[in-house]
């Protein structure tokens, strides 16, 4: 599926937090196709890196690259200032980056708990806290957190996912209220099952404690009870950021919005 909407960001730059892969990376594509610049941020194969700087350069945009883990606190303290240095402001923020981590409650090490917070809800304030005072400058920011699906209601196991996400929607809220008068909205993207590397370890973690193939797994304990019977795809992830960042959506501010094919409301 190809996003065939079009919004004008020539001469944003826009900073993805995890976009080095899955649908932060599809977001990265389709914002500088529409004209921003992308500061690429994410962990992977210097590489790959590398062939996706080249790809959005390609479109005639300035792409950077920043590693910065999430995991650690400073590192993610530093990103923001790092980037403003680097590419001169932040205009629109997209904190993405996220982890999981699947364990029954009894058995949740604090230090997954600890990393899971700190890369899918810490993060994202730091970033906010330091792209803050340029977008209030200016009257003008656009932050979108990808929350989930399970920031509106839970699923067994994940106990510390669905805390952050839970979470990642109070601070989106939170940021709306305070950018309301400033021209910044802060709006939450709650993704259903989408088919990322995220996802396909869980996918294959099950397939292999149930003895079951890939695509048996996928069919039988993933898609079989969605209302579409599909995953989500990265495209319409990327489709919905999109028009959260254009002038249209200036009044959108403080929602979650749901792209998951009403897996949440059956
Ligand atoms: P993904 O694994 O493809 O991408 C995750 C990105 O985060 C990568 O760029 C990775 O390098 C980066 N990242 C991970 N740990 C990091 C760290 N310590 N420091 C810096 N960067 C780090 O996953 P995805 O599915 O595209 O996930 C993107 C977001 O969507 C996450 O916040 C995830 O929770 C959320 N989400 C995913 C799904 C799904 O079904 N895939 C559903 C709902 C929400």
């Amino acid at each position: 599926m190809a996003v065939d909407i079009s919004v004008p960001l020539q001469g944003k730059i826009a900073l993805i937090t995890g976009s080095t892969s899955g649908m932060g990376l599809e977001t990265a594509r389709v914002l500088a196709r529409n004209g921003a610049s992308i500061a690429l941020h994410g962990l992977g194969d210097p590489a790959d890196i590398a062939t996706i700087l080249d790809e959005i350069g390609d479109l005639g945009v300035a792409a950077r690259h920043f590693g910065h883990d999430l995991s650690a606190h400073e590192q993610g303290a530093n990103l923001v200032p790092e980037v403003i240095a680097a590419m001169g402001r932040v205009d629109i923020l997209i904190n993405n980056a996220g982890i999981q981590y699947v364990a029954d409650i009894q058995d949740f090490p604090d230090a997954e708990w600890h990393r899971l917070i700190a890369v899918n809800l810490t993060a994202a304030f730091t970033a906010i806290r330091a792209a803050w005072p340029g977008m209030r400058d200016r009257r003008w920011g656009r932050i979108i957190n990808t929350a989930s699906t399970l920031a509106m209601i839970a699923e067994p196991r994940k106990a510390a996912y669905v805390s952050a996400k839970h979470g990642v929607l109070g601070l989106t809220r939170e940021i709306a209220l305070e950018g309301a008068e400033l021209g910044i909205t802060c709006n939450a993207i709650c993704p259903g099952w989408v088919l990322t590397p995220l996802v396909r370890r869980q996918v294959e973690a099950k397939a292999a404690a149930l003895g079951l193939s890939f695509d048996d797994t996928v069919r039988e304990h993933f898609v079989r009870d969605l209302p579409t019977k599909r995953f989500v795809e990265t495209e319409e992830i990327a489709a919905a950021m999109l028009f959260l960042c254009s002038e249209a959506a200036r009044s959108i501010t403080g929602v979650a919005l749901p792209v998951d094919g009403a897996s949440i409301v059956v």
